[in-house]
């Protein structure tokens, strides 16, 4: 489980100078094991500052964040087991679909059998296993996006953060691969925060939903709560249930 306690971020220092706001604003949220909540809310309300936030990617000023019970924090990088899927998705060009999905447990010197078993795993639960000596220019957007996923699916993190992962993809291959990491992640069980700002992507994938605005929780609910119940007029209108 996850625990957001208050997490403070100002960026280039302007705490305090001229009075301006902070990024994230003594923000919470609890995130329990298996679930998966997503992070919903316009272009700049801080939801890749979150979640950059929980993976270390960038210091902030107040707060913490526990995994566990351990601080996220305290811990170094590696042995934080927080996974990241990015929106652009670089796979290593040169190496095939194997290896860009073996290429972190490669890193971690795992045993080769082990290596062998996890990412064949991996491709199957992606559904590429036909595809396993290709490269990523003879693979479509989705597949590459597919082995994006399975990259960080294969070190099996306890915590999965997702931003805008589907956002380059066009339309048809977003619900499908939506599904697919729906599947993927109540499979393994996997805790993720998933970012998006497309209400229906959260209202479809999500077990809550966190509504944000201007760096702080407008709601968090099931999507039917926050669908049926907007709490404020910003999480009605930005959802989509206003009139
Ligand atoms: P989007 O949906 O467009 O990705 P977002 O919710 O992910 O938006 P963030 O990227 O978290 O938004 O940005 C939140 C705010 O912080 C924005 O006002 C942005 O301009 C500001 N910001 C982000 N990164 C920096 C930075 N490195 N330096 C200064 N300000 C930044
Ligand atoms: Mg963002």
């Amino acid at each position: 489980y996850v625990e957001i306690n208050k997490v403070t971020k100002y960026f280039s220092g302007s705490r305090d100078v001229d009075g301006s706001k902070p990024v994230l604003d003594q923000l919470s949220l609890q995130v329990k094991e298996g679930e998966l909540v997503t992070l919903l809310g316009p272009s700049g309300c801080g939801k890749s500052t979150l979640l950059r936030c929980i993976a270390g990617l960038t210091d902030y000023e107040e707060g913490d964040v526990h995994l566990d019970g351990q601080d996220l924090a305290q811990l170094e990088p590696k042995r934080r087991q927080v996974g990241m899927v990015f929106q652009s998705y670089a796979l290593f060009p040169n190496m095939t679909v194997y290896d860009n999905i073996a290429f972190g447990l490669v890193m971690q010197r795992l045993p080769r059998k082990e290596i062998t078993q996890r990412t064949m795993k991996m491709l199957e639960l992606i559904d590429m296993t036909d595809k396993s000596t290709s490269y990523p220019h003879q693979l479509s957007g989705g597949q590459q996006q597919r082995v994006a996923l399975a990259r960080s699916l294969a070190i099996q993190p306890k915590l999965m953060l997702m931003d805008e992962p589907l956002s380059a993809l066009d339309a048809k291959i977003r619900k499908h691969l939506r599904a697919e990491i729906r599947r993927i992640q109540r499979e393994l069980g996997m805790t993720t925060i998933f970012v998006t700002h497309d209400q229906e992507e959260a209202l479809t994938l999500s077990d809550r939903i966190c509504v944000m605005h201007e760096g702080r929780i407008e709601q968090v609910g099931t999507p039917e709560e926050v669908y049926a119940r907007p709490l404020t007029t910003f999480v009605a209108k930005f959802i989509g249930n206003y009139n």
